[in-house]
C-alpha cells in the first residue's frame, strides 16, 4: 500500500479533546481509528461488567464525534495482534498511534506483543504521553518538575477533521450479553467525554467549594468530591485538561474559600500520577508484597468467610456494611472509606491484600491499577514505609456519620435502631432490639470478629515484624529508591 495511512489505537483515552495520537493522524492524508475490547481484558480477575458497560457508553459517544470529524471508529472484539493484523490485511495502514498506558500486568504482556508485532512488519509505532507517568525513569529526582512541565503544556486540539478513503463497514458495537457477560447491577456515572466535562465544570464552579470539609465523610463526599475518577480512568477527559481548568479557575475566583479548596484538589492530580509512577516501575506490586520481609504474613490464614461476609457486607460492622454495600451498587467510594474497608480486611480479618484487592478493583468503576495496588499496600502495611493506620469502624461511623443516614440508607436492617446504638447494635439488648425490629444474629449478623481482640492482635503482629530491621527496608530495593514515601 503506497498510500499514508494512521490507525489510531483507543484504549484508555476515549475522548477528542487533548488527543496526541488523534493530532497525529492529521498528519497522514488518511486515518482510521480502533477500540480493541480485548479477551484478556474481559477475562482478567479485576474486570467487571461494570467497566465494560462504562466502556461501551464512551465509545457510543465517541463513535458519533469522530464520525462527525470523518474518521470511521472501528469497535473490534480480539486480541490486539490479532486485530491489528486483521486490520492491516483487509484494509491496511501505514503507521500506528496511540497513548502509552500504564496498566495492569496482561497489558504488559500485549504491548510488548504489539511492539514487536510492529517491528516485524515494518510498521511505525508511536506512543504519545497522557498522563505525568515517565517511562523507563531513571531517578526520582525532578520528577515533580516533569510532571509540571506536562500539565502546563499546550493542549493537543484537533484542526479541522479527517478524510478517510476507505469505505468501511461499522457493525453495532457489542453489548455486554453479545461479550458473553451478565448484566451488572450497579447504577453507573454517566460514561462519555461530555460527562467528564459537565462533571469536571460542575466541581470547579460550584460542587469544589466545600471539597477539603467534605473529603472523608461518605455523606458529603458523594458530592463534594469531583468524581472525575472513571472519566481519568477511561480517559474521556485528560488530566492535562483538569489541571490546567483548576488553574485557571483558581486564578479566577475572587473567593478565597474556593480557591483554597481547589489547591487541595490541585494536589491529588499529582498524587495520580505518583502513585501510577510506582506501577511503571515496579509492576511486581501488583502481585508481590513491596517489602519481601512481610511475604507469608498473611498467605497462610485466609479465612474463605470473612472474606465472603466483607464481600457481602455482612460482617457486623454497620459502618463496614454500609461503605461495601454502597461501592457494590454504584462503583463509587471516598478516599477515607475506601481505606477503611482494606484495614478491616487486612487487619480485623487478616486478609491478604490480593483476593481483597481483586474484589475492590472489580467494584470501582474508576479501578486504576497504579494507584489502586500502591494504596491496597500501604493500607494493608505492606510497603514497610509507611506509618501504619489501623481504622475503628465504630469511631469512623460516629466521626463520619453521627446521624446515621449513611448506615440507615445502605443497612435497612438497622433502620430503626436507634441513634446511640447504630455504629454498635450488638450492645442492644433484647427489648431494645425487639423495639428496633432488629434481632442481631437473625435479621443483622453479630460482629464476625471481636473488634479489640482482632486490632490488638494485628498490631502485635505488625508492629513485632516492623521492629526488625529487614522491615524497614524493602528486601528488593528499586533504583528510585523511597518507592512510597
Ligand atoms: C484502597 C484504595 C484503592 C484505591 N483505588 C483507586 C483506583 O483504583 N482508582 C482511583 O482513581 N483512585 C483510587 N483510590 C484513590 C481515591 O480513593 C480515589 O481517587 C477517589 O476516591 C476518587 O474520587 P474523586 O475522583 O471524586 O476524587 P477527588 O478527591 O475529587 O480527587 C481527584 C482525583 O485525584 C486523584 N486522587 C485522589 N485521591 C488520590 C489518592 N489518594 N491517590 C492517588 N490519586 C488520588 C484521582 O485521580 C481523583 O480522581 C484508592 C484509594 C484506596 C484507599
Amino acid at each position: 500500500m503506497s498510500r499514508q495511512r494512521a490507525l489510531v489505537w483507543f484504549k484508555r483515552d476515549l475522548r477528542i479533546h487533548d488527543h496526541a495520537a488523534l493530532v497525529a493522524a492529521q498528519a497522514q492524508p488518511d486515518a482510521l481509528a480502533l477500540f480493541v475490547i480485548e479477551p484478556e481484558w474481559l477475562h482478567s480477575p479485576e474486570c467487571d461488567a461494570s467497566h465494560v458497560d462504562f466502556a461501551l457508553g464512551c465509545l457510543a459517544e465517541l463513535r458519533v464525534a469522530l464520525g462527525q470529524l470523518g474518521l470511521p471508529l472501528l469497535v473490534r472484539v480480539g486480541s490486539a495482534v490479532e486485530v491489528l493484523a486483521q486490520l492491516h490485511q483487509d484494509v491496511g495502514y501505514t503507521h500506528l498511534l496511540s497513548h502509552e498506558e500504564t496498566g495492569p500486568g496482561w497489558s504488559y504482556v500485549r504491548d510488548r506483543q504489539v511492539a514487536a508485532w510492529c517491528k516485524s512488519t515494518g510498521i511505525p509505532s508511536q506512543e504519545f504521553t497522557q498522563t505525568g507517568v515517565v517511562r523507563r525513569l531513571g531517578s526520582r529526582s525532578g520528577w515533580a518538575a516533569r510532571w509540571q512541565a506536562r500539565m502546563d503544556a499546550p493542549l493537543q486540539l484537533l484542526h479541522g477533521g479527517f478524510t478517510a478513503a476507505v469505505p468501511l463497514d461499522q457493525p453495532e458495537l457489542p453489548t455486554l450479553a453479545s461479550l458473553g457477560l451478565a448484566p451488572h447491577g450497579k447504577t453507573l456515572q454517566t460514561a462519555g467525554e461530555q460527562a467528564a466535562r459537565r462533571t469536571l465544570k460542575s466541581f470547579l464552579q460550584v460542587r469544589g467549594y466545600d471539597y477539603r470539609k467534605a473529603l472523608s465523610s461518605p455523606l458529603t463526599a458523594e458530592d463534594g468530591c469531583s468524581r472525575l475518577s472513571p472519566h481519568l480512568a477511561f480517559g474521556t477527559i485528560s488530566l492535562r485538561t483538569v489541571h490546567q481548568a483548576t488553574e485557571v479557575a483558581i486564578a479566577n475566583t475572587p473567593d478565597r474559600t474556593l480557591a483554597h479548596a481547589l489547591r487541595g484538589f490541585a494536589g491529588r492530580l499529582r498524587w495520580h500520577c505518583h502513585f501510577m509512577q510506582k506501577l511503571e516501575d515496579e509492576p511486581s506490586i501488583e502481585f508481590d508484597n513491596f517489602a519481601r520481609v512481610f511475604d507469608g504474613l498473611r498467605e497462610g490464614d485466609f479465612n474463605a468467610a470473612h472474606f465472603a461476609a466483607w464481600c457481602e457486607g455482612r460482617t457486623g460492622y454497620p459502618m463496614v456494611d454500609a461503605c461495601m454495600r454502597s461501592l457494590v451498587a454504584t462503583g463509587w467510594l471516598n478516599f477515607r472509606m475506601r481505606a477503611m474497608l482494606v484495614s478491616f480486611a487486612s487487619y480485623h480479618l487478616w486478609l491478604h491484600w490480593r483476593p481483597t484487592g481483586l474484589f475492590l478493583a472489580r467494584q470501582f468503576l474508576d479501578y486504576e491499577p497504579g494507584i489502586h495496588w500502591s494504596q491496597m499496600q500501604m493500607q494493608s502495611g505492606t510497603t514497610g514505609i509507611n506509618t501504619l493506620r489501623m481504622y475503628s469502624p465504630t469511631k469512623q461511623a460516629k466521626d463520619q456519620d453521627p446521624q446515621g443516614h449513611f448506615i440507615r440508607r445502605w443497612v435497612p436492617e438497622l433502620a430503626r435502631v436507634p441513634l446511640p446504638y447504630l455504629a454498635e447494635p450488638w450492645k442492644m439488648d433484647v427489648s431494645v432490639q425487639h423495639m428496633a425490629g432488629c434481632t442481631i444474629g437473625v435479621d443483622y449478623p453479630a460482629p464476625i470478629v471481636d473488634d479489640k481482640v482482632a486490632m490488638k492482635a494485628a498490631k502485635d503482629r505488625m508492629y513485632g515484624l516492623r521492629q526488625s530491621p529487614a522491615a524497614r527496608k524493602p528486601a528488593s530495593p528499586s533504583p528510585q529508591g523511597d518507592l512510597f514515601a
